[in-house]
């Protein structure tokens, strides 16, 4: 899950991070408010969404205009820029060219930039630890400059048993640049991020930039969170920053009914049992020539009800010319899918290919269950015949 800026902001700051003084506004009447309460003299109007670029970013209603993070420097101007970005769709590097519309803005204090830093704190899959990664090149796409100067990327690897220890942040923080004073700050603000990311089930904390300012402070002056799903249900606080406008509409359909679904970008719509055959079977399209519309998981504690979302949740999907289902019957039985299937397909008035691979439990029944429905289902043998099968069915209907 993903929150904005503002709201990780404001999470870091109950862990003891130092950061910029800021408010939300859902209107520009709400800017104007907030940048009288911060007092001036320079306001920062930044748009809300869930991407980043947003300052190198163009609305769609004048690309030739100004971004999506704007400098002001009275509050007259404040409103004009707040009365500019909302309601308007930006479009960034990272939200894909449809962009994303702005409903919200954070109007924070104007820094002083001095320098600008990178830095992160993920979880890396190689070494399964939190990793803190850090650069002095800080304000751009770290990927850039992963790919230009990795020598300029710092590393370091935290045991989970220790925690950040004084040593990582000074090593850190002498590759920075820090001096004096400075060591002692950056080795606190680091301890109060780990100890953030630690207690919010975070999996990713993203500072860039990190800022030194004027006076020698240092500041996060943008901050992007992503937390673990599956530790949700004991981070409060994170679910309720939860923004579904953000988000697909059917996977929010799809997470209600406990379906795993990503919606992708090709034609084949799969309905699978558990996420390892999922993957296997989107691969096995692939090699067949087809492009999967989408990943579905549906679990293993799959019943009619399941099934029939399932399939309407594929359905709502507009690419969708052909469909899928592979389920190995271990825990559910293949009788109750088919059954399922039968339901789902009558109730949703099926207008695309559907080609159904059952395995396992109560197979024989299944099989029945689905050629005595009436329903034009292509029956499959096996994973490689039903990948075959659908996206030659999918090639002819289309
Ligand atoms: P994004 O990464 O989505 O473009 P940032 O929050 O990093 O958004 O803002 C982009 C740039 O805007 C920053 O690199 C910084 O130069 C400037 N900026 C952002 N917030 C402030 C602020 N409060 N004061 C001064 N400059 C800011
Ligand atoms: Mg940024």
């Amino acid at each position: 899950m993903n929150i904005h800026e503002y709201q990780a902001k404001r999470l870091l700051a109950k862990y003891g991070v130092p950061v910029p003084r800021g408010n939300v506004a859902y209107t520009p009447h709400e800017a104007v408010d907030a940048a009288k309460d911060l007092g001036g003299p320079v306001y920062v109007v930044k748009s809300q969404i869930h991407a980043g670029g947003r300052g190198a970013g163009r609305f769609q209603n004048n690309p030739d205009g100004k971004g999506g993070v704007r400098i002001c420097k009275s509050i007259d101007e404040v409103r004009d820029n707040a009365e500019e970005m909302l309601g308007q769709v930006l479009v960034t590097k990272q939200t894909g060219e449809q962009g994303k519309e702005v409903n919200r803005l954070y109007v924070e204090e104007g820094a002083d930039i001095k320098r600008e830093l990178y830095l992160a704190l993920l979880i890396d899959r190689a070494t399964s630890r939190v990793t803190i990664m850090a650069s002095t090149e800080g304000g751009m796409e770290i990927e850039e400059v992963a790919a230009r100067t990795p020598e300029k990327i710092l590393r370091e690897i935290i045991d989970p048993a220790t925690g950040v220890m004084p040593y990582h942040a000074r090593k850190i923080a002498f590759g920075l640049g820090f001096e004096g004073k400075q060591i002692g700050t950056f080795v606190k603000f680091l301890s109060s991020l780990y100890k953030a990311f630690l207690e919010l089930d975070a999996s990713l904390v993203e500072i860039n930039p990190l800022i030194v300012t004027g006076d020698g402070s240092i500041l996060p002056l943008d901050a992007k969170m992503n937390f673990d799903d599956n530790a949700l249900f004991r981070q409060k606080e994170v679910v309720e920053m939860r923004d579904l406008d953000e988000e697909d509409p059917a996977e929010i359909e799809a997470s209600q009914h406990e379906l795993n679904y990503i919606k992708l970008d090709g034609n084949i719509g799969c309905m699978v049992n558990g996420a390892g055959l999922a993957m296997a079977t989107m691969d096995i399209i692939k090699l067949y020539g087809g492009e999967p519309a989408n990943f579905l998981d549906v679990g293993g504690g799959a019943n009619k009800e399941r099934v029939v979302a399932a399939f309407k949740i594929i359905l709502s999907d507009k690419n969708v010319e052909g469909i899928l289902v592979n389920i190995f019957g271990g825990i559910v039985r293949c009788d109750v899918i088919a059954e399922a299937i039968v339901a789902a397909a009558q109730e949703v008035e099926l207008h695309v290919p559907l080609v159904v691979r059952l395995e396992g439990t109560n197979v024989e029944m299944g099989k029945k269950i689905l050629e005595e429905s009436g329903l034009t289902i292509i029956a499959a043998d096996n994973l490689a015949d039903g990948a075959e099968k659908v996206v030659k069915a999918t090639r002819e209907a289309a």
